[in-house]
């Protein structure tokens, strides 16, 4: 319908970003970026008109408009130029080329384009590379990544999103250029921080983004807690181990067993108050006494800050973490056939029952000690 109308009517129109990229990943998407040369609302509505009037939903301050069809959700843009100011990342807008609009995308994979005017459909439009970069997995910026990152800071988030997704690099020159910039991470709000954040928790591998983000400094600043977990300390020959490579092992270890972004934070969170808490003991050796329940006073402090919500979701991880995530250690360590493998899979999202479950666990090995705390 889309193709038909723009060649009707004579337009230049192609989709673009994400859904491009996904053809050539052989991923499935269900967002379609449309842009066109000339007005996205106009071209919503024609293309509505002809495909029984489905709802369009107009954002007139950005000159987007939005459609489902089917499963489907459309967007539509006018192709644009933009520029910024250096203490926001709303950018001014102008009317522009394919080209331009290109340019302003965040990644020479996000960048591709494909034609729908019949004269041409189906061209691809790639004048950053954008398929090389995705043949050789790569991430890098289509302009110079400094100005790229400092005009909208997000799109540091995003590179070690997208790198943790589809477990591409993130070229050189591109990952300078976020250490160079990670300062300037704090004129992005929390909400949209937190939103790349709980992509790469749910990502196969979020180990991947988590040393990224510590690697160019933005974890210090974004999650200062997580990286307090990093470092061993050595003292009378007795080192203690790593809390910041356990930690991500052990939320690699569960991605198989639950896609729960709340029990993936308990994973996150189960040794978080190991730095608060750490004491060498003479003939004893290093020591994280009672980190467990200091870790649960962090959780809503860690979550307000963060913007995470403080509902029962927290109540969860307060709870996990008083557990000491005792079903994800149970299901790293011993239990591979179990009851505790089983309860992950059989709570699936639901908390309450997951939180039964594992209240059940605690109770049938009859372990007193942990269930008073429970109640
Ligand atoms: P996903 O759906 O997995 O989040 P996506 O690439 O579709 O991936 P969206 O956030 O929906 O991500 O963005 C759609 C497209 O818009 C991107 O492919 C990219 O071209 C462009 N884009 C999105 N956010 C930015 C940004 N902050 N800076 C520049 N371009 C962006």
């Amino acid at each position: 319908i889309i193709s038909e109308i723009v060649t009707k009517e004579n337009l230049e129109s192609y989709v673009i970003g994400g859904f491009v990229r996904d053809i050539f990943l052989n991923r499935g998407s269900k967002d379609i970026d449309v842009v066109v040369i000339g007005s996205g609302i106009d071209l919503a509505q024609k293309v509505a008109a002809k495909a029984g009037n489905p709802k369009v939903s107009i954002f007139k301050n950005f000159g987007t408009a939005m459609l489902k069809f089917k499963d489907l959700e459309i967007e539509f843009v006018g192709a644009r130029k933009e520029s910024y100011n250096r203490d926001s990342r709303k950018p001014i807008v102008e009317n522009g080329s394919l080209e331009d609009d290109q340019k302003r995308r965040d990644f020479t994979i996000n960048a591709l384009a494909l034609s729908l005017h019949k004269d041409n459909f189906g061209e691809l439009l790639d004048p950053f590379g954008g398929i090389d970069d995705l043949n050789s997995k790569i991430i890098k910026t289509p302009m110079d990544p400094m100005i790229t990152f400092s005009d909208d800071p997000l799109r540091m988030m995003r590179a070690i999103r997208f790198a943790t997704q589809l477990n591409f690099k993130i070229s050189d020159v591109t990952f300078n250029a976020i250490k160079e910039n990670k300062e300037r991470i704090h004129i992005i709000s929390k909400e949209r921080i937190i939103e790349e954040l709980n992509k790469i928790v749910m990502s196969a591998k979020p180990s991947i983004g988590f040393k990224l983000l510590e690697e160019c400094g933005l974890l210090k600043i974004i999650f200062p807690e997580f990286q307090r977990l990093k470092g061993r300390e050595t003292r009378n020959g007795i080192s203690h181990k790593d809390n910041f490579y356990h930690t991500l092992e052990v939320l690699d270890q569960l991605v198989p067993y639950s896609d729960n972004l709340w029990l993936r934070w308990s994973a996150l969170l189960h040794d978080i108050a190991k730095p608060n808490t750490k004491k060498f003991v003479k003939g004893i050796g290093w020591t994280f006494h009672a980190h467990n329940f200091v870790g649960e006073k962090m959780v809503p402090r860690i979550f307000k800050n963060m913007k995470l919500p403080l509902n029962e979701k927290m109540k969860f991880v307060q709870k996990m973490v008083l557990l000491h995530m005792r079903p994800i250690v149970l299901a790293q360590e011993e239990v591979t056939d179990s009851a505790v493998r089983r309860l992950l899979f059989d709570a699936g999202d639901d908390i309450d029952e997951l939180m039964k479950l594992c209240e059940a666990d605690i109770t049938s090995k009859n372990e007193e000690k942990v269930k008073r705390f429970l109640d």
